[in-house]
């Protein structure tokens, strides 16, 4: 059986145009992009091609650089805080992706202060807290776009605003938000996943605004401007282009189609409480809970229907979620919280299905 998918903030499924788009550079065209020769030079230009789609849409003042994953890209990131000499302090939102805050934790190991800066109970920077902590100390400023648990669109450009007033770099997490939402302009460092836009796993990129030095996080050929060296995946950085300029394309039909997915999936759980910011939210992220349920039990109860407890990064970790413990919810509120994510390939025949499995199931737990 396959079940309803809806674990989009997850990973998403590969668009049909994707796949086509990689095909070729993964059968007859397995030239190595970094050879001299035409099999080389036809792999290369097909990774530019990529990297001018992705760039389209970034702002238009910096470059594009390929990694492994958007953990990779924000690990990449993180070095621009040791060009800010003199400056020996990290701030970043207590509520972001462990990418971004394990990083930033254990930049505590490498001399620098780390502040974690707390959210409201929509799960929305305190904007007071990073202008009481940032100074002339500050070397670097990180806030996500959308968070991945709860959905809630932070304030970046003001983020980015404050960041610069003090002194410091702003690095966005875009990884929820690339493609869907606009991005933040002013940002200095921008951190975007294929597999969040319908492209494959294993690519991400780093986009770094001109003038920003970035030491190399991955020592060899010098390969991507010397910071990132490995061979590059010409499949993978075609599938990536591909996934960008087609969330381009299709911007605003998928917009409209994944509110009216929420909106029939608001109302279908309307015995339930949503989890962070009603209205400063992407539309594709439904995190809700009901108190007294016990969301291990439910998901085995509901197998036909893909879904999370909390964050699926955090779940396999055993660990209850830090950012619906930082809106203030109770452990046992964390316990009975599920998430649900809409995305391109769902239609409203599988928010009504799934709604009436885990509501089913809900009940009969409940009662
Ligand atoms: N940042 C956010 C907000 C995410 O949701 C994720 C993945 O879940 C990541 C970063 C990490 O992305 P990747 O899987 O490409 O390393």
């Amino acid at each position: 059986m396959i079940p309803i998918y809806l674990d989009n903030q997850a990973t998403t499924p590969l668009a049909p145009e994707v796949f086509d788009a990689m095909l070729p550079w993964l059968k007859d065209n397995f030239g190595n992009p970094h050879s001299p020769h035409v099999m080389g030079r036809q792999a290369a230009a097909a990774v530019e091609v990529a990297r001018e789609q992705v760039a389209a849409l970034l702002p238009q003042n910096g470059r594009v650089i390929f990694t492994g994953s958007a953990t990779e890209a924000i690990n990449l990131a993180f070095g621009a805080a040791r060009t800010r000499h003199g400056r020996d302090q990290i701030a970043v939102i207590d509520t972001e992706h462990a990418a971004v805050r394990d990083t930033a934790l254990w930049y505590r190991t490498q001399g620098f202060e780390t502040k974690l800066l707390p959210v409201d109970a929509d799960g929305l920077i305190v904007l007071e807290a990073l202008e009481a902590c940032s100074g002339e100390k500050t070397a670097l400023v990180g806030a996500m776009l959308v968070n991945n648990e709860i959905g809630t669109i932070q304030p970046v450009e003001q983020i980015a605003a404050m960041a610069h007033e003090a002194g410091a770099l702003m690095l966005c997490d875009a990884v929820q938000g690339f493609g869907r939402i606009d991005l933040p302009q002013q940002a200095d460092l921008i951190a975007l996943s294929g597999h969040k836009i319908y492209g494959p796993k294993g690519i991400g990129a780093l986009w770094v605004r001109d003038g920003i030095d970035l030491p190399p996080l991955i020592h060899g050929g010098g390969q991507e401007q010397g910071v990132r060296s490995g061979t590059l995946s010409p499949a993978l950085c075609a599938g990536l282009g591909a996934a960008a300029k087609l969330c381009a394309d299709r911007r605003q039909a998928d917009m409209d189609h994944i509110v009216d997915l929420a909106e029939r999936a608001r109302s279908l759980f309307g015995d339930w409480s949503i989890n962070g910011s009603t209205e400063r939210r992407y539309a594709g992220n439904l995190n809700i809970r009901r108190d007294g349920l016990d969301v291990a039990r439910l998901m085995s109860d509901v197998r036909g229907v893909a879904f999370s407890a909390g964050s699926a990064c955090a779940s396999g970790s055993g660990r209850p979620s830090h950012v619906l413990a930082a809106l203030g919810l109770k452990p046992a509120q964390i316990k009975s919280s599920i998430r649900l994510g809409f995305g391109r390939y769902n239609d409203i025949d599988d928010v009504e299905q799934a709604a009436h499995l885990i509501n089913q199931a809900a009940e009969k737990q409940l009662s």
